[in-house]
């Protein structure tokens, strides 16, 4: 069934998963219910896509008796409700907490920089079972997948909220909890709605997803030949440093990573951007820089130096800055093309690493990744 959903057009994977929500198999059956001709699925779509209207109510192309019969069957246009939102002092930086239909809650965050660029950092599972030692989310254990709709709906709540003032989403990261390729087939699917001209209608190159490091869905995200952005978690040059951090490194060390890469922009010819978070003592000496630089072969390697955000269980401390730059200028020296992050949200948790639902249960942390 998720292959076959692989197949549809963007809106009809939207219909079918709201209808789904509300109690029918899907779309068609939706639509025998009401009479609905094709074309009042696509106003449907449009409206929750496109006008980014707040709900079925507000679609002012429908009768307004579809409206109210959509509405009280509980069809709705948004699978995440906002449970709470948080803003930085700054003003720059959004948190908010969502609830899904079963309860599961998860987190997504808006960055406004400086009014250039309004990015979308969103989550494509609830929790994460990849246990990264520095992740807030990869401490509290995994739950479960989210639906392509769940993850799409995040960027449409700000989506919605910009729109208020002329305003829109002009970048998506899968940078927020969950690892995306580990939920391959909806987050393929999320990019699909996010994408769709006829609907949210953001570029290809204005989406990034970032994996732990999955070298099977690597290769598979390199035959989709799509212009989607993609950014590696690195974080050490070394697999003895990288296996005691990332559990995942013990499954696809670092000599195989760095294969399927080569084979990714091989086949593509585009970025690869390696995130690297640095780790006081862990990560962050000028020999792992040099030893970082040798993995980096070229003008489509890009280093991303992000200072550590502090998470209520690990006991690491982050690099100071002035490490941070020198380590960079390593990287420099030897070639490699890098950039220090600023981090954005620290003061309200929304910061890499740093989001996980108040309520996401403890008890799921013992569900781990298959690694070993
Ligand atoms: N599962 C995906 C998305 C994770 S979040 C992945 O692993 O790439 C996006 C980035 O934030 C990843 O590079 C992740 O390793 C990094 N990160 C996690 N915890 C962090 C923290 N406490 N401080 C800074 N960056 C962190």
């Amino acid at each position: 069934m998720l292959h076959l959903g692989v197949m549809r057009s963007p809106q009809q994977l939207w219909v079918d998963e709201k209808a789904h929500r509300a109690g029918y198999a899907d779309g068609a059956a939706l639509a025998a219910a009401h009479g609905l001709k094709p074309y009042r699925l696509e106003q449907l779509y449009r409206g929750a896509t496109k006008e980014l209207v707040e709900d079925v109510g507000a679609i002012s192309t429908l009768p307004l008796e579809l409206r109210g019969a959509l509405g009280a069957e509980g069809f709705t246009l948004d699978d995440v409700a906002l449970v709470t939102v948080q803003h930085s002092s700054d003003g720059q930086t959004t948190k908010g907490l969502f609830r899904l239909h079963d309860g599961n809650e998860v987190e997504a965050v808006l960055m406004e920089h400086h009014g250039e660029r309004n990015t979308v950092c969103i989550s494509s599972q609830a929790g994460c079972a990849y246990a990264c030692a520095f992740c807030a989310t990869g401490q509290a254990g995994f739950t479960r997948n989210l639906t392509a709709t769940e993850i799409f709906d995040q960027a449409r709540y700000f989506a919605k909220q910009l729109a208020r003032d002329g305003r829109k989403v002009t970048n998506i990261v899968f940078m927020g909890m969950g690892e995306p390729f580990a939920n391959y087939d909806a987050v393929m699917a999320a990019v699909a709605l996010l994408n769709d001209p006829k609907g949210f209608g953001l570029g290809h190159r204005h989406i990034t997803i970032s994996t732990v490091g999955l070298v099977d869905k690597i290769d598979l995200f390199a035959e989709a030949q799509t212009q989607v952005n993609l950014a590696i978690s690195l974080h050490a040059a070394s697999d003895a440093t990288r296996s005691s951090m990332m559990p995942v490194n013990r499954k696809f060390a670092l000599a195989e990573l760095m294969d399927a890469v080569e084979r990714y922009i091989a086949k593509t010819k585009r970025k690869v951007f390696f995130e690297y978070v640095m780790l006081a003592g862990i990560n962050d000496s000028d020999g792992d820089a040099r030893e970082l630089a040798r993995r980096m072969k070229g003008p489509l390697y890009h280093v991303n130096l992000i200072p550590y955000n502090s998470t209520p269980d690990a006991a690491i401390r982050g690099s100071d800055p002035a490490r941070i730059w020198a380590f960079a200028k390593v990287l420099e020296t030897a070639g490699a093309a890098v950039t220090v992050r600023t981090p954005m949200g620290r003061d309200i948790a929304a910061a890499c690493g740093q989001l996980r639902a108040e309520t996401q249960p403890k008890a799921h942390a013992g569900e781990r990744a298959e690694i070993a």
